[in-house]
């Protein structure tokens, strides 16, 4: 899909500037644990220890270290800039999951899922920006009915990136908001209709259920229908995101994660525990709060970018 394809020009610069404080926080323990000493069992295990305090999670931990000792048995002492590299392929290919194809359907459905604040309409209007400079029609779904503010976000977004927003009064049944929606998308002949939905956290089995309802609503209005359940998770919260996104994947199956909010954070090397302990695809990352920070998830950029 055209949309989908990552820009080349100052994309590059743009993520190893957002994803600078998780590098120095990573590389700077690498070349700690390295420096100055023959590499030997003891710094193998510093290294597992950098890597957990780094939020890379023990799955995805386990998984670098494997490598990493099966390089050090097979060619004995190795140097920092060796194991940086050995590392970052390794990331690389941890990061790499087997994803579906694309669904081609239009209306397109894609539904937002995440707790308040981690940047599920930021990343709807970036999305819906992308959509609309790939030259497709748009309509917002404003799902977020708990707060009015939330409404009128959406309704600005939808002015500056040239969408329609289907919104009811706050307060109002979010599925019925959706079933509209998609009446309205098929109707229009809309190419991507993107779901907005609540993300409070006080009340979380209401939340599941009533996300559970919404896609079984969506489902009704046009079968097949969500194509994609985007999952967006704050960076900033670290491997804590791992257990949020558990929950939200068991209530409603999620099929993608969009991470946000990597400029702002040290913990960036969660994005591997995230995507190991969940095993689920990566889609976009946040790196920085513009339209062109949201950006296609590519396992190779990043892990340059983290380790270079
Ligand atoms: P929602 O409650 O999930 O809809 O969250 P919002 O979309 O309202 O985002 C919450 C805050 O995070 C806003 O101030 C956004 O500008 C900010 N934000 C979202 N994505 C990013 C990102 O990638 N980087 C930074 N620095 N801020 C972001």
């Amino acid at each position: 899909m055209a949309s989908d394809t990552p820009p080349r020009s100052g994309f590059f610069s743009r993520l190893r500037d957002g994803l600078r404080k998780t590098r120095d926080n990573l590389v700077e323990k690498i070349e700690t644990v390295f420096s100055g000493t023959v590499l030997d069992e003891a710094k193998l295990d510093e290294l597992e220890e950098a890597l957990l305090a780094a939020d890379l999670g023990p799955t995805a931990t386990a998984e670098i270290m494997e490598s990493a000792r099966s390089a050090f048995r097979r060619q004995g002492a190795t140097t920092v800039e060796a194991m940086r590299t050995l590392l970052a392929e390794r990331v690389a290919e941890l990061l790499v999951l087997p994803s579906s194809e694309p669904v081609a359907a239009r209306p397109h459905v894609t539904l937002f899922v995440g707790t308040n604040g981690s940047g599920k309409t930021t990343t709807i209007a970036k999305l819906a920006q992308r959509y609309r400079d790939a030259g497709e029609s748009v309509l917002l779904a404003a799902g977020d009915t708990f707060r009015a503010a939330a409404i009128e976000q959406l309704q600005i977004w939808g002015q500056r990136v040239g969408a329609e927003v289907v919104a009811h009064k706050a307060g109002a049944d979010p599925s019925a908001v959706a079933f509209d929606a998609c009446r309205a998308a098929q109707a229009r002949q809309i190419g991507r209709l993107l779901v907005d939905t609540a993300g409070r956290l006080h009340t979380k089995t209401n939340l599941m259920e009533e996300l559970k309802k919404i896609r079984r609503v969506i489902d009704r209005a046009m079968p097949g229908a969500p194509h994609e359940t985007l999952l967006v998770l704050d960076a900033t919260t670290g491997l804590n995101a791992l257990a949020q996104a558990r929950e939200f994947h068991q209530a409603i199956g999620v099929t993608g994660i969009v991470v946000t909010k990597l400029d702002g954070t040290a913990k960036g090397g969660a994005v591997v525990g995230i995507v190991r302990g969940l095993g689920i695809p990566l889609r976009y990352i946040g790196v920085g709060e513009s339209a062109d920070a949201l950006q296609p998830f590519n396992p190779q950029e990043f892990a340059t970018a983290l380790f270079s």
